[in-house]
């Protein structure tokens, strides 16, 4: 799924593009489909039907089974594992950026931390980029209306990737587009030399509904695919707007495509003065961003294996990414994903329950920057797909979870009705099928037919903080992020154990 215009986020946005839907009409949606299936024929009304297990429920989730995955809840919602694991990560490491050493700090953590929970760990290297951000300044220098002797500060951010400005910046007009279709009617003569600013809004409406996932979708691919455009026309630099819905002048970093001209991302109250102040006039701005691209280090995929008591040779993957944006602490983004995996497997061993199959915890590292974790994982154990019965990744933060996107057949997603069931108390009931991969990291997998899930969170507050340098642990309620990991733990022992593995 990547490709120059489609960027490792962005395949998580097209994931879950529905995810957020009223959780209500998905019940309704959910109830009547599953009512369909029941043999024999349900009552005319699902509405007053009582729950019913089908027989390959049944077969599959036997009372023992539903027993031990309602303990497992219990003991993970009572847990502050996954939450001091987090802590340790944003706080004592810090931010974790491919190639940076807190990526491998981390990576070297959570290898010690599995390995004390006795899981099987290896450490899979990984080619990954190296880019570190410099200096990152602008203000306008000409505009409407400028008292003598002033200039008006722009607070933006660099995108990953982004070439550098000479150290003394560059000056130059500025023209704002709202879309491609702009950019392209302004054609080479207007946009040569220039600055252009991408001013696409991220819809609040549509995130304060619970549909953040679908505005982001709408909005990420000026940021992933805006410079490259702009530098097609012969653009001296190509800026953003925020892709994000915070009203605090945050920037928010993210992904772009090679383009070799400067790429930044100004906040949404920068892109509104400066489109302003165009609609009066000549606008010019002082530019300077001085990142640096290094040559390419050594990650790792952190690799941890509860190994199955009956088939370990079959694998149920737990999983969130460990590399993080360099402004915040990489708390939401995704230090919450990998804590949940880990605890997981340490309610497992706490209840000294052992699944069937192989739970593999994996922190995957360098999903923001290319995907070259996941990639790696794909070729050095392809030829173990076939035996990975299913991998879920959450990568869409810390908030109360609601259920799970699923990318499966129809007849498996209907098999984990019964999770359902379980974590019912908690709200997170609601099994949605997506029609892509619920997961960058995941994706490879999926598309290969591994039965795939992403813990589907409540989304509402997530961009305000997405690649931000707020994206920090006070933004973690501790009591959601236990439920992430009951969530977590409940469905992957339930695809460890479950009689026969998701059929495909
Ligand atoms: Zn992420």
């Amino acid at each position: 799924m990547r490709s120059d215009t489609l960027t490792p986020d962005m395949t998580k946005a097209c994931s879950s593009l529905n995810s957020l839907l009223a959780p209500l009409c998905a019940l309704i949606l959910l109830t009547l489909t599953h009512a369909q299936n029941q043999q024999p024929k349900p009552s005319a009304d699902p509405f007053g039907a009582a729950p019913h297990a089908s027989q390959a429920q049944q077969e599959n989730f036997p009372p023992q089974l539903l027993d031990e995955l309602a303990a497992i809840k219990t003991a993970a919602l009572g847990d502050d594992y996954a939450y001091r694991q987090v802590a340790h990560l944003t706080e004592n490491i810090g931010p974790r950026p491919s190639g940076s050493p807190q990526a491998k700090a981390a990576a070297d953590y959570v290898a010690a931390e599995l390995r004390k929970l006795g899981l099987e760990v290896q450490l899979e290297e990984v080619k990954v980029p190296h880019w570190v951000r410099g200096a990152e300044t602008a203000e306008l220098v000409e505009f409407s209306g400028q008292a003598a002797g002033t200039s008006q500060k722009v607070v933006l951010t660099a995108l990953g990737g982004s070439t550098a400005t000479p150290a003394e910046g560059i000056i130059a007009d500025v023209v704002v587009v709202n879309n491609f279709d702009e950019l392209k009617a302004l054609g080479r003569d207007k946009v040569a030399g220039k600055i252009v600013l991408f001013n696409e809004l991220f819809d609040k409406q549509k995130s304060a509904a619970g549909m953040a996932f679908m505005a982001y979708g709408e909005a990420v691919r000026y940021r992933g695919a805006g410079a490259k455009a702009a530098a097609d026309l012969g653009a001296a630099a190509s800026l953003v707007r925020s892709v994000g819905d915070s009203d605090f002048r945050l920037p928010h970093t993210g992904w772009s495509a090679p383009a070799g001209i400067p790429a930044g991302a100004v906040t949404a109250e920068d892109a509104e003065l400066i489109a302003h102040l165009s609609r009066e006039g000549r606008v010019r701005m002082h530019l300077t961003l001085t990142p640096q691209k290094l040559p390419d280090a050594v990650g790792y995929n952190v690799i941890g294996d509860l190994k199955g008591s009956e088939h370990p040779e079959q694998v149920v993957v737990v999983s969130g990414h460990l590399d993080s944006w360099d402004l915040g602490t990489g708390a939401i983004d995704d230090g919450a994903g990998v804590v949940v995996a880990m605890q997981a497997a340490e309610v497992l061993q706490k209840l000294h329950l052992r699944p069937r199959r192989t739970l593999r915890v994996i922190a995957w590292m360098d999903e923001e920057t290319g995907g070259s974790g996941s990639q790696t994982y794909s070729k050095d154990h392809a030829s173990e797909f076939p035996n990975h019965v299913a991998a879920i990744e959450s990568d869409a933060g810390a908030a109360h979870p609601l259920g799970f996107d699923l990318k499966m057949t129809p007849e498996a997603a209907d098999l984990l009705q019964p999770v359902a069931g379980v974590l019912q108390s908690l709200g997170a009931t609601v099994l949605q099928s997506s029609a892509y991969p619920p997961g960058a990291d995941i994706a490879a997998m999926s598309e290969s037919g591994v039965p795939a899930l992403g813990i589907m969170q409540d989304g509402r507050t997530y961009f305000h903080y997405h690649h931000t340098a707020a994206d920090t642990l006070d933004k973690i309620v501790p009591g959601e992020l236990r439920e992430n990991a009951a969530a977590m733990a409940v469905m992957g022992y339930a695809l460890a154990c479950m009689k026969n593995p998701l059929p495909r």
